[in-house]
């Protein structure tokens, strides 16, 4: 069975592959069928498998021979592994396919995140609308939850958004009022927290290691993504270790 979750964790990163590409591009995520961007080149379902291809193509298309980016195997495996971890410690419960969807989205918006320094709005609203069902089917949130959630999330980096005068876009507050919808109001402050905390030390890492400047811009999403996901399959276990080692 873990196996089959892997599998279907693979194909379903190649889909988030194309929606990383196609989404802040304004494409359909369905049709054309996939291509080579640098020719053109209709890629064939021999083309398409995921990793298979890309380590059989030795990262190349076949027709130019342009260098296919690393994202497409990575996000693949990545996602696989995402899926399985969650099969995991989940099974097929409900709570399963809450974090295989959650973390489908936070891929998509971290890596176009990254490249495109933007939080399409296409994916805040497929965010709140799976947030809402999901909510509604989980034994554990509910109406009360999501509300208090949504509006703790979307409030706090509202007000930082509006302290640092544009550092922080408005596709952060959009993506934490999506962050609310799923982890509740503790959860949400907690991912805030957590993502300031891993964009201070990448930032400070930049600055020694990397000997940028202390106005390089880093964009926030991949940290509010990464946290989201780790408080929601570890929350418990945060508070406790929280509590033990530095409240002693
Ligand atoms: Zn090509």
């Amino acid at each position: 069975m873990a196996v089959l979750v892997f599998i279907y964790g693979l194909i379903t990163g190649s889909f988030l592959n194309v929606c990383i590409y196609r989404i802040p591009r304004q494409m359909s995520v369905v049709n054309p069928p996939s291509a080579c961007p640098a020719c053109g080149h209709r890629l064939r379902w021999y083309e398409l498998v995921p990793v298979v291809s890309f380590i059989m193509q030795r990262g190349r298309c076949r027709k130019c021979t342009a260098a296919v980016a690393w994202r497409y195997p990575i996000v693949e495996i990545f996602t696989g592994a995402v899926f399985c971890l969650s099969y995991y410690l989940y099974g097929l419960s409900i709570d399963f396919w809450t974090v295989i969807i959650l973390a489908s989205l936070m891929l998509v918006v971290a890596f176009i995140d990254i490249e495109h320094r933007i939080i399409p709005n296409r994916l805040v609203i497929f965010g709140l609308a799976v947030g809402l069902v999901m909510g509604l089917l989980r034994p554990d949130a509910g109406i009360v939850f999501m509300a208090k959630g949504l509006l703790a999330g979307f409030g706090t980096l509202f007000v930082v958004a509006v302290v640092s005068r544009g550092q922080m876009g408005f596709g952060d507050v959009k993506l934490a009022a999506v962050m609310g919808l799923f982890l509740g109001w503790q959860g949400v402050l907690m991912a805030i927290f957590m993502a300031f905390l891993a964009g201070a030390v990448y930032g400070i890492f930049l600055m020694v290691v990397m000997g940028k400047g202390r106005k390089t811009a880093v964009p926030f999403g991949p940290f509010l993504a990464g946290a989201t996901i780790t408080v929601y399959l570890w929350s418990h276990q945060i508070i406790s270790w929280y509590i033990r080692v530095i409240l002693g």
